[in-house]
């Protein structure tokens, strides 16, 4: 659509130099990276037709200024136009002048796209609200960003030029955790960190239960070492504190999460890979099969096994 624009008769175009700035050059040919070029558009081309036409989405820009004077993404181009586009959460420096959006979205909330588990995981992991599905279409992921208000992290940046989306963040890196550092860095999360307080299979809130009520559900050797236990009120596992629990903090810590700091004694942080949970009874599978003959114990009834932790991908 915007291509099409940009390859009118010459008679109906007007010729405006852009300059992109930051990351947003990542999305441009080496020749147009960071200095300004000319091109011909269309008269009737808008701001966001002619940027995302040069390769940029538009949930990327957060401040366009033409001739000086910041503008919307509707903003049609002129002959002569000097038009510089700065990228999302970059531009605060050029502050007082106008964001494109009315508002940004203060409380982060995301909706990662089918190929973004891992990075889905860890932001749960951190505490960030985060919807995904491994199944999701791009109009579901466009759709739950719209209705539920939530940031769109892609590395499709056809995803990203949608126009329902508002706020979206090509990621860039290509491993989850470095996702996760990237995420981080570029909103500015880490004072936002809650590590554990969600689900990681969920994405709902976790809350402290009584080692009392949840006995039953424990194997022998947790029961006996763990004192501080989390459910999900969704799929009622039961986490602690666990091998897993220290790597995912490990993880935290090393894509930037400062902010990560062990958990006071009243705080009751644990969270864990599946392996690490129990489900509730009525979902609980047999005792392994490899479990010893003299596992007759009282506590045997009241332990069942968690399941096999599924093979999770990177
Ligand atoms: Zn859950």
């Amino acid at each position: 659509m915007a291509a099409r624009h940009a390859l009118q008769p010459a008679s109906k175009m007007v010729t405006a130099t852009f300059r992109f700035y930051e990351e947003l050059n990542d999305f441009l040919p080496p020749e147009r990276r960071r200095r300004e070029f000319s091109v011909p558009c269309a008269k009737a081309a808008t701001t966001k037709h002619m940027i995302e036409a040069l390769g940029v989405p538009h949930t990327e820009v957060e401040l366009i200024l033409v001739n000086g004077e910041s503008v919307g993404l509707d903003r049609l181009l002129r002959d002569n136009d000097r038009i510089a586009v700065y990228p999302q959460f970059e531009a605060f420096d050029v502050t007082p002048l106008l964001r494109l959006r009315e508002q940004p979205l203060r409380t982060p909330r995301f909706v990662a796209d089918a190929h973004l588990g891992g990075l889905a995981r860890l932001l749960r992991m951190a505490g960030f609200d985060t919807r995904y599905d491994n199944g999701y279409r791009d109009n579901e992921v466009a759709d739950i960003a719209g209705t539920e208000g939530r940031i769109v992290l892609t590395r499709d940046r056809e995803l990203l030029k949608l126009r329902r989306i508002t706020h979206g963040c090509y990621v860039r890196a290509l491993k989850p955790a470095q996702q996760l550092h990237e995420i981080l860095d570029r909103l500015d999360l880490e004072r936002s960190i809650r590590p554990f307080s969600l689900c990681l299979v969920c994405n709902a809130p976790l809350r402290s239960v009584d080692k009392a009520t949840v006995m039953e559900t424990l194997p022998p050797a947790v029961q006996a070492s763990h004192q501080r236990f989390t459910t999900c009120d969704v799929c009622h596992r039961v986490f602690w504190e666990g091998s897993h629990w220290r790597r995912m903090r490990e993880t935290l810590a090393a894509a930037g999460a400062r902010a990560v700091a062990p958990p006071p004694d009243d705080e009751f942080v644990i969270s864990d890979h599946v392996a690490e949970t129990a489900r509730p009874r009525s979902h609980t599978a047999a005792p392994p099969a490899a479990a010893p003959a003299n596992s007759q114990s009282g506590l045997k009834a009241a332990s069942p096994a968690a399941p096999p932790p599924p093979k999770r991908s990177r």
